[in-house]
Formats: structure tokens, sequence, C-alpha cells
């Protein structure tokens, strides 16, 4: 027998069609979906005011896939990170990080990672598959739930910075962020989101020409492409130049600010003059910098960066008018900072 269909990879247009052509009213489409998208139901039965034939109809058509968390881990300083398994036993991981009335959640776009960035752990993860959207728009939904029940605090912001590269998963993540912001998903605003990717300029072009509202950070890491293409693979066929184009062709199409991502590797792209190269590739379109203190993952080759050469580091930065903030690791002692997701119990 084939497959039944997820019914959450309908579009609401397609369900609405789906309601109509069997002769049913057109509120009941808007019903199911709220049931969907909004109730997160794990059952058609859930549905109390839909037809129990109705019900049973739904039933024998489509699967009603969901994630169930299967670890969650809460570290010293607040930050929670969950596993959860995915209806085919894959596992991805999302992170709660709270941080005084800010609630973020970070996202994974992805099982694994195809990319090999030297500094992070999911790059030892082979790539086993996209997320689907309802997938991405769960794991909001799951760290939200972390985030009410250890913070009574809804979601402030959400971060896809976990597992995987985004724009080679766009599609899906674009459609997930569409939910995630309309007034009957989660109604979150664009401007809280955050899609951070490793650098593939002709997706960055793309998002550009698609107007997208959310934010774009890149994971610069070092702003010379000797040094650059030793951290990410990536770098040789997306260059640095390549990538100041795509982002000016963004700013200019969308009119929001890039973020640049920068982990401090001790000894490898913490010097004055990796400072200095940094502050003239911010000079193209406005931006900021995060710096980000390093967690070292098992069996890494690098170390974070002393603080007398963060500071050092800053100083020059903000000298040349460059805004700069420093990201402390949180949630290292459970495996859930930055580059350290690795589906490690
Ligand atoms: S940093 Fe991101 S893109 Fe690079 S390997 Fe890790 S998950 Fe993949």
């Amino acid at each position: 027998m084939a497959a039944k269909p997820n019914i959450r990879s309908l579009s609401q247009e397609e369900l609405s069609s789906f309601f109509t052509e069997r002769g049913e009213p057109a509120f009941r489409a808007k019903q199911v979906h709220q049931w969907l998208w909004q109730k997160h139901v794990r059952s058609f039965d859930e549905m109390s005011n839909v037809a129990k034939p109705l019900r049973a109809f739904l039933e024998s058509h489509f699967e009603l896939l969901h994630l169930n968390p299967k670890t969650v881990q809460k570290s010293s300083d607040g930050t929670v990170k969950s596993a959860l398994s995915l209806h085919d036993g894959k596992v991805v991981e999302s992170v709660l990080i709270p941080k005084g009335k800010r609630m973020t959640a970070c996202i994974s776009s992805q099982v694994g990672c195809s990319l090999d960035c030297s500094f992070c752990a999911t790059a030892r993860l082979k790539m086993a598959r996209n997320l689907m959207p309802d997938e991405i728009y769960d794991q909001v939904v799951e760290v939200g739930r972390q985030a009410q029940g250890h913070f009574q605090t809804p979601l402030t912001n959400i971060v896809f910075m976990g597992m995987g590269e985004p724009l080679l998963n766009y599609k899906n993540v674009i459609s997930a962020i569409e939910r995630i912001t309309h007034p009957e998903g989660l109604g979150m605003s664009p401007r809280r989101i955050t899609l951070s990717t490793s650098g593939i300029a002709k997706m960055i072009w793309n998002m550009g020409e698609d107007g997208v509202r959310f934010r774009l950070a890149l994971s610069l890491h070092a702003a010379t492409d000797e040094k650059r293409s030793r951290l990410m693979s990536i770098n040789d066929s997306n260059s640095l130049d390549m990538l100041s184009d795509a982002v000016a062709g963004f700013y200019q199409a969308t009119g929001n600010r890039i973020t640049y991502e920068y982990v401090l590797l001790r000894d490898f792209n913490d010097s004055d003059d990796d400072a200095r190269a940094l502050e003239r590739f911010c000079r193209r379109v406005p931006c900021r910098v995060n710096l980000i203190e390093y967690n070292p993952i098992e069996g890494g080759e690098f170390k974070a960066s002393s603080s007398a050469r963060t500071n050092e580091f800053i100083g020059i930065l903000e000298r040349a008018g460059v805004r700069v903030s420093l990201r402390r690791s949180r949630g290292k002692d459970i495996d859930a900072a930055c580059g350290q997701l690795a589906n490690k119990p």
C-alpha cells in the first residue's frame, strides 16, 4: 500500500480544495488548519470540533507526523538542549537560549550537514536528509514549550544556527518561516528571525531577489580567503569577494543590516592584522560583528582566544567604528553551544 501523504505537507489552499472537493463547508479547512498549525494536535482524534466520521476519513487518507522529545538537558546557565526524534527515527537537536527577557530558539535545518567546517561538531555527522517544513516548524513549537515550562516566557527570537546549512534546504526553510510568521501559524515577526549561513553566494542573491524580511547572518570567521578556506571548504567555491558582492546585493534588495559571525580562534584568526582585515570587509554594507567565544570540540585542533586578545581585537574594530558584540558561550556543559551539536547523549 502506498504511504499516506503527510497532511501538513499541504498548503492552506490545497487543504481548502481537499475539503471543498468533498462538499465540506469552507470553515472546515480553517478548523483543521488551526488544529494542525496552532493547536499542535498529535492525532486526528483530538480535533474535537470536527465530526467523528470526518476525523476517521482524514485518518485513513493522511499521516499526522510529529516530533518526539528524546532527551532534554538543562545547562547550569539555563540553556536547554532537546534531542528530537523524527518520524523515521532520525534525531535533530534544538536549543533554547534564555538571556534576560530574550528567549531564543536555535533551530536545525538538516539532519547532519554536508559541509565540513573544521570548528564544528555537526560536520562530523553524515548528512542524512533535509528537514521538512513541518519538522522545522515543530522544533520552534517544542522549544517554545520549553521556554514556557522553564521560564514562563514565550519565545522572542529564532536563529537558524543549529544543525545543517539552511541555504542548502532553502525551499523548506522558507516555507517553514512563512508558517512561523503567518498570523494563522505562530505569528512571529520576521525581524526576530535570523538565518545564519556558511556563505553560499548564489543563494544569498536569491534571498535578496525573493525580498525576504528576516535577518541574515554570515558565518565569516576569517576575512582572508587563505584562512577562511582552511576553516570552511565552502570558501573555495564562494570566495570573500563573491560573498561581499552577494551581501551587498542582499542589502540593496532588502535594506536588512547584515551580521557577521566570527569565532575567535587562538593564534589563528585573532591577531591585529585579522581584526583589520575584518574591519575592511565590514566597510561595504551596514553591518554588525558578533564575535563568538570558541567552544572546543573533542579532538578539535583549535583553542579559544584569551580574554586579553579578545579585548584587543574588539578595540581595533570599535576604534574603526564597527559595531561589535561578544557572544559568550552558552550551554557548554551540555554540548549545546555554537558548533557543538552532534547528537551526543
Ligand atoms: S558550521 Fe554549520 S554549515 Fe558548517 S559544518 Fe557546522 S552545521 Fe554545517
